[in-house]
């Protein structure tokens, strides 16, 4: 049965050019000890709040949740000042990305996005149909006009992530209204937000959507609010492309526990003040500690630092002694940066064994 229907029953073109997503690894054999700093989560974890609302939530588990998440959406147009009507929510900000492919990219048409950019904007284009277009960084940063003029008559969605992941560089807000405005009417440009918290008065752009009516902002619940385990984020857009991703959406894509922790979390202030500053605190300690070390890193305006080493060779050594003591990074050579490694910033403790496995690392490359 099998051999025949492999030729016949065939996936659309491009699914098969997709490469399955590597989530950041979690375990070592053989260790108990294991620190993971491989996919930028809160090493604080969820709040309390989150926490309470997670185990009430337990009791309603017969119930189908909310269509509308009417209740989630009005907590976050509260928070950040936002019009609730252009809010939707997804199982994370990929899903969000994926509705964004889906609805408005198809065969033919191009899904552009920078060099360095998050591996989810091509996973997204391919399976929608699309064809997915890279526009160099400068210096490991986004580039406006690199970006503008890799813009053709088939593009119809343009990502950004600002701050962006790998990298953790972030362009002026003057720069992405630049992008906006000058960007042709038939580009649909969106401003993944998914590290916006960390970077100092940023609103990840929600005032330029509210501006203009070819933006679209992504969230997440999966950094700052340690929840990446829970699968919620939202997107903020103007009114016709919201109504275009709410026909997409499942129903029922979220779950009343998804609903109530998210909600939960939102208001837990001291729990996202003390994130955001130990954040900060941490990050720049390891920041210089590794360029002290020979180990130089960009400014980082996330949760995480980019450590670059002599060549891929070297890169890829420190990662295998790092393994042996214990500490998970991130290798992001599929991301065109194999001498580098991704570190998220851990708490304390963390942050002061991985600078310290590195200097080791790094002693005996002299
Ligand atoms: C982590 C991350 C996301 C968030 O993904 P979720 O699906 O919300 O967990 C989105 N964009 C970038 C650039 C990220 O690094």
């Amino acid at each position: 049965m099998g051999h025949s229907m492999d030729k016949d029953i065939r996936p659309q073109p491009g699914i098969m050019d997709i490469a399955l997503y590597q989530g950041g690894s979690s375990k070592i054999a053989g260790r108990d000890d294991v620190v993971k700093l491989s996919s930028n989560e809160n090493p604080f974890g969820p709040g309390d709040l989150a926490r309470q609302a997670y185990l009430r939530a337990g009791h309603d588990l017969h119930r189908y949740p909310s269509t509308d998440h009417a209740n989630l959406r009005a907590a976050l147009a509260r928070q950040f000042g936002l019009d609730a009507a252009r809010i939707i929510c997804g199982a994370g900000s990929d899903e969000i990305i994926s509705f964004l492919c889906q609805s408005y990219a198809g065969p033919k048409d191009e899904v552009l996005y920078s060099q360095h950019g998050f591996l989810m904007y091509r996973i997204s284009a391919l399976a929608a149909g699309a064809t997915p277009v890279v526009a160099p960084e400068t210096d490991r940063t986004t580039d406006v006009d690199a970006l503008l003029a890799a813009v053709t008559k088939r593009t119809r969605l343009l990502f950004i992530a600002n701050p962006n992941n790998p990298t953790g560089t972030m362009i002026p807000l003057s720069e992405v209204e630049r992008l906006a405005q000058k960007l042709p009417r038939h580009v649909l440009l969106v401003l993944d937000g998914a590290y916006a918290e960390y970077a100092d008065g940023y609103d990840g752009g929600a005032a330029l959507v509210d501006a203009r009516e070819n933006v679209v902002m992504t969230r997440t619940f999966s950094k700052l609010y340690g929840l990446g385990g829970l699968r919620v984020g939202w997107g903020y857009g103007p009114q016709h492309v919201i109504d275009v991703l709410n026909r997409v959406r499942g129903p029922f894509n979220l779950s009343n526990v998804q609903l109530d922790v998210a909600e939960a979390a939102l208001g837990d202030a001291a729990h996202i003040t003390r994130s955001v500053s130990e954040n900060a605190r941490l990050r720049d300690w390891l920041a210089d500690r590794l360029t002290g070390l020979g180990v130089p890193t960009q400014k980082s305006h996330a949760n995480f630092v980019l450590g670059q080493f002599r060549d891929a060779e070297q890169a890829a050594a420190c990662n295998a002694a790092l393994l042996g003591e214990g500490l998970i990074v991130r290798q992001v050579a599929s991301y065109g940066l194999p001498d580098c490694l991704r570190i998220t910033v851990g708490d304390e403790a963390a942050c002061r064994r991985v600078a310290h496995a590195i200097g080791t690392f790094m002693d005996r490359q002299r």
